[in-house]
């Protein structure tokens, strides 16, 4: 299958990228590791006259964690997030994210921010990413914004980043004391397949066996978008963790989600899922308030 015709650039600087962006606006696109892109050009869903390579941007490889703040480079690859002691420490339900995602081939080149800019709905590091609350970095030549995750998404394939800008940067702080988080994903086979659902979840609590302060469960594959599981997160505030708890938080998320019939399951069995994986999610999230 034959890739459309188009220019190709690589810049060396992010501002240079910006400037090539803001020059063909629509009719250009970025490309990190290729994996989401390449796919849908040969397929012809997309023919971007041009392409900005962005992996040799070095500035945006790194991952830095100072100040209370985890940052991490939209070019830092899924292989080496699966493999930093950094986000094992700190954020240990995005390692199990990236950990999950595609094949060891897949993710020596796919980036964290090709996941992000991607939208899939079905992907694997929004979830936990939205549970932690990450920010991202939006940068175009006049300057730079930063959005929560939980507003970023649109749509299947649609995002907040406008056609000049390029998400240069995700920033997570790092999860207080007492704080846990755990994902899952679910899919036909167990490795290089589309997940049929996924979730994150994260609960603090005021400190061992106490009461739960604040949570966030994030649901894949069941909207057109991840979506926030908000009548479980309100029905596990003020409460003592338990396994009848978060049983019923698992119930609450299945109301919170609206899955279609499709080849993968159907809506009746993904809302089951949501159910248990909501449950198994928090279980992982307490076992580590207690570790
Ligand atoms: C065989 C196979 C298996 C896969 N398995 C999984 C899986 O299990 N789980 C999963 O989640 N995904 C999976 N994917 C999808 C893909 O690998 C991931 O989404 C990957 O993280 C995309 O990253 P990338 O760097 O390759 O993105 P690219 O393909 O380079 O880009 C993807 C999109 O994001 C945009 N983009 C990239 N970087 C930026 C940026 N910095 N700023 C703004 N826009 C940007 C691009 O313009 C493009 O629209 C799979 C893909 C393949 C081919």
């Amino acid at each position: 299958m034959l890739l459309p015709k188009f220019d190709f650039y690589e810049p060396t600087t992010i501002e240079e990228a910006c400037q090539i962006m803001a020059e063909f606006r629509t009719k250009a696109k970025l490309i990190a590791g290729g994996t989401d892109l390449m796919v849908n050009m040969k397929h012809r869903l997309i023919s971007p006259e041009h392409l900005i390579s962005i992996s040799r941007l070095d500035e945006l490889k790194k991952l830095d964690s100072s100040n209370g703040v985890v940052k991490i480079g939209a070019c830092f690859t899924v292989a080496d997030l699966a493999d930093s002691e950094v986000i094992g420490k700190k954020l240990s339900a995005l390692r199990a994210g990236a950990r999950a995602l595609g094949s060891p081939l897949i993710r020596n080149l796919a980036t964290i921010g090709g996941n992000l800019g991607s939208a899939r709905p079905a992907a694997d590091l929004p979830p936990s990413l939205m549970a932690y609350n990450a920010k991202v970095v939006l940068k175009k030549s006049s300057g730079e914004r930063t959005v929560s995750l939980n507003n970023f998404f649109r749509g299947p394939g649609l995002t907040e980043i406008q056609p000049d800008e390029i998400l240069t940067e995700i920033q997570v702080e790092t999860p207080p004391p007492y704080t846990g988080a755990g994902y899952i994903n679910l899919g036909v086979r167990m490795a290089q397949d589309c997940n049929l659902v996924n979730a994150a979840s994260l609960i603090a609590s005021d400190g061992p066996g106490g009461v739960i302060k604040s949570a966030r469960i994030v649901m894949g594959c069941v909207g057109p978008t991840h979506l926030r599981a908000s009548s479980a997160e309100k029905l596990l505030i003020g409460e003592k963790p338990s396994e009848e708890l978060f049983a019923k938080a698992g119930e609450a998320a299945m109301k919170d989600c609206s899955p279609i019939d499709d080849f993968r399951g159907s809506a009746e069995y993904k809302k089951a899922m949501v159910g248990v994986l909501t449950k198994r999610t928090l279980g992982i999230a307490y076992d580590e308030i207690l570790n």
